[in-house]
């Protein structure tokens, strides 16, 4: 199946009853055994539940991977990915990745022995130096956050096989359906399902997804281990919004598109970032690696021309909220919001600045979007 006939179809119509066409919610925490040793394939629901099954199966078909374990939330899974390594153990990620996952290797994870180095990952020598006798996994979020630039996945994944390591994806900004990174090599790919994937703003999740077995049965022991599944009710709202993915990320990827020609047009916006313009230093790269650009753009906003908060007080489609992916348009601040857990060093290293915007570009009307951010910035 084709991406847009396996988003509406995979693992949706498994009901036996009464030939439901959507999927049901079993809520049940516990299973029946037919008599000791037999079950119908579900015991208890932090191992194993039909509803999340589905969504699993689902989400497994558009990453093109034979595995997929649903989380509670996107750190659940990214937390259970590092989970795969054990103390002493290092890791080399961006230096540009999601704010949380930073703060949990910096933070947290740290305490259970592991290490962690942050590398601008566009740099293959950077990543070359970076490596050590007890690395074992390399970290890839692209296009990266909040400022979208794109890393070679198969350069990386050429360079982790050198040296024995796993390569995890984390694929939240394109959604499969403008990024397969299994297709270029990556072992294990991540996703918090909060955005793109779920789409409607209305549900914390996440996914892990590989085709390679030993990862796969590992990941079905951590998330059972460490009780971190996705709740049936979550897992049906996700697999409900999934089935418009196409659609949907046609639509964000018009309106950000359009978006960032008008800022980069605008004096107010001293530099506009967004792989699909033909400027980005990325752009041949996304164009090669992506089927599409995505949703997000980033600018820097002229503070000394108009102050932040009168810039967000003077929105009126787009909303100041952290989170991305969902079908409104939301606007934030990664200096104080998404990225503040960062150091200043930090933010300032990965080229954040307190100008930096972050748009979620929704799917209203473009021309709304347009005009309110024309009349915000004055
Ligand atoms: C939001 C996000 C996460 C974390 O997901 P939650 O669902 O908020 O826990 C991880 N990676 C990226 C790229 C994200 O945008």
């Amino acid at each position: 199946m084709r991406k847009d006939t396996a988003a509406v179809h995979v693992g949706v119509a498994q009901d036996t009853a009464f030939n439901s066409v959507t999927t049901p919610i079993y809520p049940s925490s516990t299973f029946a055994f037919d008599r000791v040793g037999e079950t119908r394939g579900y015991d208890y629901t932090r191992s194993g539940n039909p509803t999340r099954t589905a969504l699993e199966q689902n989400l497994a078909a558009l990453e093109g991977g034979t595995f997929a374990r649903a989380t509670c939330t996107g750190m659940a899974a990214v937390s259970t990915a590092l989970f795969l390594l054990s103390a002493g153990d290092h890791v080399i990620a961006g230096n540009d990745i999601y704010g949380g996952s930073y703060r949990l290797f910096e933070s947290v994870m740290p305490r259970f022995g592991l290490t962690f180095s942050f590398v601008d990952m566009r740099d293959e020598t950077e990543v070359r130096a970076a490596i050590r006798s007890e690395t074992r996994m390399l970290w890839i979020e692209t296009p990266s956050n909040p400022l979208l630039n794109v890393v070679d996945i198969a350069a990386m994944v050429a360079i982790a096989r050198e040296h024995g390591l796993i390569t995890v994806a984390d694929n939240t900004f394109l959604s499969p359906y403008f990024q397969r990174p299994l297709d270029l090599g990556v072992d294990l790919v991540l996703h918090s399902t909060t955005k793109y994937l779920n789409g409607h703003s209305d549900v914390v999740g996440g996914v892990l997804i590989t085709s390679r077995d030993d990862i796969g049965q590992e990941i079905s022991h951590l998330v059972n281990s460490m009780g971190l599944a996705n709740s049936p009710f979550d897992a049906w709202l996700v697999l409900r919004g999934v089935k418009t993915l196409g659609p949907r990320m046609r639509a964000h990827e018009r309106n950000a598109a359009a978006v960032a020609r008008f800022l980069k047009g605008h004096p107010k916006s001293l530099r506009t970032y967004y792989p699909g313009l033909a400027d980005h230093p990325d752009h041949e790269l996304a164009k090669r690696q992506q089927t599409g650009f995505g949703g997000m753009v980033s600018f820097d906003l002229d503070v000394d021309a108009i102050n932040p908060d009168e810039f967000f007080s003077r929105l009126r489609v787009f909303i100041l909220a952290e989170s991305l992916g969902g079908v409104e348009s939301l606007v934030e601040q990664p200096w104080t919001m998404s990225h503040a857990g960062m150091s200043e060093e930090a933010r300032r290293a990965a080229g954040i600045s307190p100008g930096t915007m972050r748009l979620s570009v929704g799917i209203e009307d473009p021309e709304d979007l347009l005009h309110d951010l024309a009349g915000a910035l004055g």
